[in-house]
C-alpha cells in the first residue's frame, strides 16, 4: 500500500475521529488509521460512560470550554437521533463545609459568575434528595443540572460510522511504526506491516501510546493506569435520576467519582481520578488489584452503603495520556513541519469531544484560536504537578 492524502490521522479514539471529521469538513482528503477494531478495546475513549462536567474549580477557561461542548453534545444527540449524552446533572459533594480554595466552592462560584444556577445542598438536603448517600458523611455541596455522562464507546462508533458515510477512509488493522520525515518535514507514516502512507500533514492522536511514537515527549507526557469498577446494582431506581446523578465525592481529596445506573449496561460505575500507576500501553498490566478493591469498598461503606457489598461485574485499569501539568497537548511539532500532536487528555478530555475536532484542525492549520494557548508545545519541569482542580494527588 502506498497512497497519498492531504492528512493522515493516526489513532481512532475521540481525538482522532473528531479531528478526521473536522478536517474532512474543511475540505481535506483524510485517512484515519487504527489497529482496531474501532472503538479499540484498549483505547481510553472506549467505555460505557465518561463524566461531562463544567466544574473545574477556579478554572473558568475549562468551564467555558465544556459549557460550549455541552451545547455540542445536545446537537450530536439531535444529529444522530440517539442519546449519546445523558444530562442527568451532577452532584459535587464535600465532606466539609465548602470553603474558598476548595474544588467545590470555587466551582460553585464560577458557575454563579457564569449565570448558571447550581443548587446548594446541605447534609440534610443531600440525604433527602439523594437518599443513597450516607447522611452523615457530606456536609455540603451542590447539584448542577447542566452536566451528566456520555456513552463514550458508542460515541466513537457513531462518529466513525459518520466518517465512513462522509467518505473518509477509515483503515482498521493498521499500526503505525513511525512518522516518516525528510529533512525536518513530515511526509507521512510507515506501518508495522512495512507500508507507507504519504500525506501533506500527519496528525498523531495516539493517546497513551504517543510518547512511545515520539520519545521527545517522554519527559512531559506519561502513560498512567487508573481503576474503574462496574458494580451490580439491584436497586436501579434508587441509583437513577432524579434520585441519583453523576457525582464527585470530595474528589480533590479522595479521587472518587461515579455514575447513575447505566441504561444499557445495567451497572453502577465508579472510578478514581488519582495519581494512578505507570503502565506501558504496549505491554503493561492493565489489571485492577486487590488493594484497589479494598479502597473501593472502604469508600462505598463510608459513602454509599447500599453498594458496599455489591458484586463487581467488570473492572479495568484504563490509561491516561498524562501530561505533567494535566493540560491537554494539541500543537504542531516545533521542529518537524507538517506534524501535529493531539494527546495529553490526562483523564479529562472526553467531555470536550464536540470541541476537540475544531481545536485540532485549528492547531494543524495554524488558525488562531485563543483556547489553544494552554495546550501548546511546552517545557515542563520534572517536578511539575497536575493543575487540574479535580485531580486527587494522593
Ligand atoms: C479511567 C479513565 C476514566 C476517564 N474518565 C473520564 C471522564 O469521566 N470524563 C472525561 O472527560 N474524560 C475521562 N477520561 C479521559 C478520556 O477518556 C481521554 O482523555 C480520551 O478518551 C483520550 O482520547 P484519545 O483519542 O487521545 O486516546 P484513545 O481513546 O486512547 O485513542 C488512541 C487510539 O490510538 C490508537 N493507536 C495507538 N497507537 C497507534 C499506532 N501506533 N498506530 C495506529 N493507531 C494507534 C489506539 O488503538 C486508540 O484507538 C478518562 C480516562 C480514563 C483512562
Amino acid at each position: 500500500m502506498s497512497r497519498t492524502y492531504d492528512v493522515v490521522v493516526v489513532g481512532a479514539g475521540i481525538y482522532g475521529t473528531t479531528a478526521a471529521l473536522e478536517l474532512h469538513r474543511r475540505g481535506r482528503r483524510v485517512v484515519l488509521l487504527d489497529p482496531g477494531p474501532i472503538p479499540h478495546p484498549l483505547a481510553s475513549s472506549t467505555d460505557i460512560s465518561k463524566v461531562v462536567r463544567m466544574e473545574y474549580g477556579a478554572d473558568s477557561g475549562y468551564m467555558a470550554l465544556v459549557d460550549d461542548a455541552i451545547s455540542g453534545w445536545h446537537r450530536w444527540n439531535e444529529t444522530f437521533g440517539e442519546t449519546l449524552y445523558h444530562e442527568t446533572g451532577v452532584t459535587m459533594l464535600s465532606r466539609r463545609v465548602m470553603a474558598p480554595g476548595g474544588f467545590e466552592y470555587e466551582s460553585y462560584q464560577r458557575l454563579l459568575e457564569r449565570g448558571r444556577e447550581p443548587e446548594r445542598l446541605n447534609a440534610e438536603e443531600i440525604s433527602h434528595r439523594f437518599p443513597a448517600w450516607r447522611s452523615d458523611q457530606y456536609q455540603d455541596g451542590f447539584f448542577h443540572a447542566r452536566g451528566g455522562f456520555a456513552e463514550s464507546g458508542r460515541v466513537v462508533s457513531t462518529l466513525v460510522q459518520q466518517a465512513r458515510r462522509s467518505g473518509i477512509e477509515v483503515l482498521e488493522g493498521v499500526t503505525v511504526a513511525n512518522v516518516t520525515v525528510d529533512r525536518w518535514v513530515a511526509t507521512g507514516v510507515a506501518t508495522r506491516a512495512g507500508e507507507t502512507v504519504s500525506a501533506g500533514d500527519v496528525v498523531l492522536c495516539t493517546g497513551a501510546w504517543t510518547p512511545w511514537l515520539l520519545p521527545e515527549l517522554q519527559p512531559v507526557m506519561r502513560s498512567t493506569g487508573h481503576p474503574i469498577f462496574h458494580l451490580q446494582c439491584d436497586q436501579p431506581k434508587r441509583f437513577s435520576s432524579p434520585r441519583f446523578a453523576v457525582f464527585t465525592a470530595d474528589i480533590a481529596n479522595s479521587g472518587w467519582y461515579g455514575f447513575p445506573y447505566h441504561p444499557r449496561a445495567n451497572v453502577v460505575k465508579v472510578g478514581n481520578h488519582g495519581v494512578g500507576v505507570a503502565v506501558d500501553p504496549a505491554s503493561g498490566e492493565r489489571v485492577v488489584t486487590a488493594e484497589d478493591e479494598v479502597q473501593l469498598r472502604q469508600f462505598l461503606a463510608s459513602a454509599l452503603p447500599d453498594l458496599a457489598e455489591a458484586p463487581l461485574v467488570y473492572t479495568r485499569r484504563c490509561l491516561y495520556s498524562d501530561t505533567l501539568d494535566g493540560h491537554l497537548w494539541i500543537d504542531r511539532h516545533p521542529e518537524i513541519s507538517g506534524l501535529t500532536v493531539a494527546a495529553g487528555g490526562s483523564g479529562h478530555a472526553f467531555k470536550m469531544a464536540p470541541m476537540l475536532g475544531g481545536l485540532i484542525a485549528d492547531a494543524m492549520t495554524a488558525n488562531p484560536n485563543p483556547r489553544l494557548s494552554r495546550f501548546r508545545w511546552r517545557e515542563l519541569a520534572s517536578e511539575t504537578d497536575s493543575e487540574e482542580a479535580a485531580r486527587y494527588h494522593g
